[in-house]
């Protein structure tokens, strides 16, 4: 019996009851039909409970990739969902693709990343999305949906309000070619890069100078450095109504956006106190970055929860905000 200890990055997780490993897109929809279906690829985002699950896990293990390119409208990619994203992004680079030069090395497979609209240093997947093709588990019917019906917003979109509804198939992105990177947008990365925020810079120096700064906060997997024993962030930066934002301190890290003020959760998990390398039973704070929370020894979801219930009350005792996951819980809910 496989536990999900061994199907997810946490390490955490009882046995998957029933597994099937779908290599084709006719196992995925052989599928389909199963009751309770949890659907997974490469268990990055994810915390399951000791207990397991007993419906039936779905594990998206298909590839493939078409391309079609010409110097006027670009690439066309269309990817198939179990292809790995950050090789995909390697190979972008290396052939001159531009606009996901910044997602390098998030962990996981392409089916995965519209989900929850993947993103890092000042861009998110969405930008490059063209359409996701999907199996939708209402009508039972293979549907194409255009980005603009994906609702993509902040670690959101249309998949990830209606989890048991899509069984995203492929994802067609559309990139610009060329071997220059899109502006960049994150002073970090143009610290790193000695550019000014909105410079342009080689592809290849982008995506290396990303998996520097990732590697320097545990953000990239490494199977012998337990502080990427992670799902990447624990929680999502909240966003707050600006009352909210007016009284927090001055040096509160926030940004305005559209949907409203997004504070750092990173900022105000520290302010309540935890550290960097902070354990709780079997859990811990990474020793490069708090907001992932790591399995540090011999951890178990009850001890993760423990953790991330902690920092949650602490931080809403403090500050009345509410941090809310980014990791999808399975058979376990915070207080
Ligand atoms: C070290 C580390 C760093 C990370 N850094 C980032 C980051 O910088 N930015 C970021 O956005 N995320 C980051 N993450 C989170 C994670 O990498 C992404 O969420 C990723 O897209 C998850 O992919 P996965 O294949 O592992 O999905 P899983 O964890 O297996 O699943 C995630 C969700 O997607 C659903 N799902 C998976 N495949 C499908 C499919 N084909 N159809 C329908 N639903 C599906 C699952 O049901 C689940 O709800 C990080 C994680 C780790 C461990």
């Amino acid at each position: 019996m496989t536990n999900f200890a061994d199907l997810t990055t946490l390490r955490v997780g009882g046995p998957a009851a029933h597994l099937i490993n779908a290599t084709s897109e006719a196992d995925i929809l052989a599928a389909t039909a199963e009751r309770d279906l949890l659907v997974i690829g490469s268990g990055s985002n994810l915390l399951v409970s000791d207990d397991g699950y007993s419906g039936t896990v779905l594990k998206i293990a298909t590839s493939g990739m078409k391309i079609e390119s010409d110097a006027c409208s670009g690439a066309t990619v269309t990817l198939a969902a179990g292809e790995e994203w950050s090789s995909f992004v390697e190979y972008a680079v290396a052939h001159d693709f531009a606009g996901v030069e910044t997602l390098a090395g998030i962990p996981g497979l392409v089916g995965a990343a519209p989900i929850q609209n993947i993103g890092a240093y000042g861009n998110e997947i969405a930008k490059s999305i063209a359409r996701v093709r999907t199996f939708d588990r209402v009508t039972s019917t293979i549907t194409t949906l255009a980005a603009a019906e994906c609702a993509f917003g902040y670690r959101t979109s249309r998949f990830k309000a209606e989890p048991d509804r899509w069984i995203i198939l492929e994802v067609t992105l559309q990139l610009r070619t060329g071997s220059e990177s899109d502006p960049i947008k994150y002073q970090e990365l143009a610290d790193a890069l000695g550019i000014n925020i909105g410079d342009r810079a080689p592809l290849r120096e982008v995506h290396d100078a990303v998996l520097d700064l990732r590697k320097s906060k545990g953000m990239v997997l490494d199977p012998g450095d337990r502080d990427t024993w992670s799902a990447g962030s624990f929680f999502m930066n909240p966003i707050v109504e600006s009352v909210t934002s007016a009284s927090l301190p001055e040096a509160a890290p926030k940004w305005q956006t559209s949907a409203g003020v997004k504070v750092s959760a990173a900022w105000l998990i520290e302010q309540t106190g935890f550290a960097k390398g902070d354990r709780l039973g079997g859990a811990g704070i990474s020793g490069k970055h708090s907001l992932a929370l790591i399995n540090a020894e011999n951890g178990s979801a009850v001890d993760l929860v423990a953790l991330a219930n902690r920092i949650r009350i602490s931080v809403h005792e403090k500050f009345a905000i509410w941090l809310e996951p980014e990791v999808r819980l399975i058979g376990l809910a915070l207080k």
